[in-house]
């Protein structure tokens, strides 16, 4: 796998950007929720034929893939979202020891198996996919993308896009310091919307906060300076917590989640 960091950090920091002009919103406008999912397509397409991502098969792994695809489907069922309809929710588990998780325009969700044995419990999974969710559901990566990319290449993209471009897509994914990360305006779009999906689920609604504070502990040297720029805005933690609060979601684990995952876990290869 190409990405060398820790992460779910790695493409929000890779591909989260301010959308900052009031062209890029037009542009947005433009690009339809058809051109995202066939954008999506294209990508995750281009991933599978990757020798660089190691996707578990379905075939042969049903008992994991159907634990993951049952907590995509209770927190993409949450009436908040505002398109567990209209996207393709999917996800992909790859067999990569680096602790990783990302995500594509469309609905297309990947985690590595190096995250998954790095997790404790259902609640700090479920945060990590819920955070994921909330970014595809707002289109903060398509937003990303435009930044980089203008919607014409896009839209070029999404329906007749070449190998080599959307390669090139893909490896851009990777740590570059030509990219800035999500606007805070998208990670707290990102926070309460997944808030608020948890909040209907049988997770902890404070789970991306169990999520953040897991990879918080981890010290490693190439991690700091990402883990201070997405998950250390000062308050972040602190105002999770404040809005379930305010939302009167249930915030406790439930004392299975973690024997739950463990089960998950002992049933990958
Ligand atoms: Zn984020």
């Amino acid at each position: 796998m190409k990405f060398n960091v820790l992460s779910i950090l790695i493409l929000f920091l890779g591909m989260c950007h301010v959308l900052s002009s009031c062209k890029k919103t037009e542009e947005l406008i433009d690009f339809t929720e058809e051109d995202e999912i066939a954008l999506g397509e294209k990508l995750a397409e281009a991933i599978a034929a990757d020798e660089g991502f190691s996707i578990l098969p379905t075939e042969g792994n049903s008992i994991p893939y159907g634990y993951v695809n049952s907590r995509i489907l209770e927190i993409t069922s949450a009436s908040q979202i505002s398109k567990g309809d209209e996207f393709i929710w999917r996800i992909y588990l790859l067999d990569d020891p680096e602790r990783q998780a990302f995500a594509l325009p469309g609905g297309h969700i990947y985690v590595t198996t190096g995250m998954i044995f790095f997790l404790d419990n259902e609640d700090q999974f479920s945060g990590l996919l819920a955070h994921l969710i909330a970014h595809i559901d707002q289109s903060h990566i398509t937003q990303a993308l435009f930044f980089k990319y203008g919607v014409n290449r896009l839209k070029n993209l999404s329906t007749s896009g070449g190998v080599t471009e959307l390669k090139s897509i893909i490896d851009d994914l990777d740590l570059s310091d030509s990219f800035l990360p999500f606007s805070r305006g998208n990670e707290l779009e990102a926070d309460t919307l997944a808030i608020s999906m948890l909040s209907e689920t049988e997770q902890s609604c404070e789970s991306v906060k169990l999520f953040f504070e897991k990879t918080l502990n981890v010290q490693a040297n190439n991690q700091a300076a990402l883990i201070a720029a997405h998950l250390l805005q000062e308050s972040r933690l602190e105002d999770i917590s404040t809005f379930a609060s305010s939302v009167g979601c249930d915030v406790t684990v439930d004392d299975q989640s973690g024997s739950r995952f463990r089960s998950f876990r002992n049933a990958l290869p």
